[in-house]
């Protein structure tokens, strides 16, 4: 695809009729990086690349670290978003069952994996994450019932979802797959995943403002395969990094709803060569090293993630604590704890510095098996009343 029609794709939007207005259009490289705010600000509608009548979907990110990023998909963009999975190693079926853990609010991903589903005829499970109808109880319950061949969910869903089902007696074996989504996964946390639950992982990468862009192959890498979208990566100057170093993401995307030209995401990359990878898929392979504000001083998420799942015991659940003259691990086991100062030397030997490590619970255990706590609003109660 050439860069034209990344061009041609972004001036159907206001935003970028009004945004290009000045920019010298024959010279990629002079074109400026549409970032974050620049999408934030915007009015939705100006960031529609296509007709009303032919949006599909509408979506928002989250809004956690500020003003939501509104993005629009039109019909023929949620077919590409379908063919991202159809296309993939994971030979999704129509006679495989999956359970679809996403978010279903505002989110992407959920809606990705449903309309994979449909397009290909495979049964799809709605199991919401955020909703109070299906605590995690009640999906390995649903799990137990229908016998899902594919589980589609976050990584760290995918950690307390099995926790869930070990506790609950609950046996996993129909499952042949985890598609996965929403956060990193180091090569570390994968193997660790795919050991824990024994089946082959695929990890889909993506995001709200972009759309799902790339999934894993069998053989774990991001061949950057998908037709409409053009990855650059950028030193912190914005200029080209060529030689497979890590640096920023620069993605375009050609798609209908909301088309983002050199767009600034704030994703770490590398690009490699991906000739030699054993899936016979020639094109380069993108490594995803987490989001630059995840960073904890010179690691990215990625060597952070690299490190914890090379323990010797690697916590239920952690996070790190930041603060401004040290960094804490906080880990969670559920068995019983190893040595703390064991594991802190593990640690400062993987990481290179010395750190403090802190056992609690992060999530306490007896939430992994909490009943629904949302119900129908009730017109009509039988209730027992004496009369007077
Ligand atoms: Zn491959």
């Amino acid at each position: 695809m050439s860069n034209e029609r990344f061009i041609d794709a972004a001036l159907k939007a206001p935003f970028y009729k009004q945004f290009l207005r000045k920019s010298h259009l024959q010279d990629w490289s002079q074109i400026p990086f549409t970032t974050k705010e620049h999408l934030r600000q915007a009015n939705a509608f100006d960031l529609l690349g296509t007709s009303r009548e032919n949006v599909a979907t509408y979506h928002e990110t989250s809004g956690t670290t500020g003003t939501p990023t509104p993005s629009w998909y039109s019909h023929r963009d949620i077919q590409t978003e379908a063919d991202v999975v159809i296309h993939s190693s994971l030979q999704l079926k129509e006679t495989d069952i999956v359970l679809n853990r996403f978010p279903f609010a505002m989110a992407i991903p959920s809606f990705i994996v449903y309309w994979a589903c449909q397009k290909v005829g495979a049964a799809h499970i709605g199991a919401d994450k955020a909703s109070f109808v299906t605590p995690d109880k009640r999906v390995v319950d649903i799990i137990k019932r229908t016998e899902p061949t594919i589980l589609a969910m976050l990584p760290s869903e995918a950690e307390k979802i099995y926790k869930a089902s070990s506790q609950m007696g609950v046996s996993l074996k129909g499952v042949r797959a985890l598609l996965l989504a929403g956060e990193l996964v180091s090569p570390k946390r994968k193997a660790y995943l795919e050991k824990l639950w024994g089946v082959p992982i695929y990890l889909l990468f993506g995001t709200t403002e972009t759309g799902g862009l790339f999934m894993t192959c069998e053989y774990g890498h991001y061949h950057l395969n998908h037709p409409n979208v053009y990855i650059e990566v950028v030193d912190a100057q914005g200029e080209l990094v060529t030689d497979g170093k890590r640096g920023h993401c620069v993605i375009s995307t050609a798609r209908e709803g909301t088309p983002l030209l050199r767009y600034f995401n704030h994703d770490l990359i590398a690009i490699k060569e991906g000739g030699n990878c054993l899936c016979g898929d020639k094109t380069p392979v993108l490594i995803h090293y987490g989001r630059d504000e995840d960073c904890v001083r010179s690691w990215t998420f990625y060597d952070i993630q690299e490190a914890v799942y090379a323990l010797s015991s690697v916590p239920f659940m952690w996070k790190v604590n930041v603060l401004e003259d040290r960094v804490i691990f906080i880990f969670q086991y559920t068995e019983e704890s190893p040595d703390l100062a064991h594991i802190e030397a593990e640690l400062a030997y993987l990481l290179g510095v010395d750190v403090e490590v802190e056992y609690a619970d992060i999530i306490p255990l007896h939430e992994l098996v909490n009943v629904p706590k949302y119900s129908k609003y009730t017109h009509i109660e039988h209730v027992k009343r004496s009369t007077v």
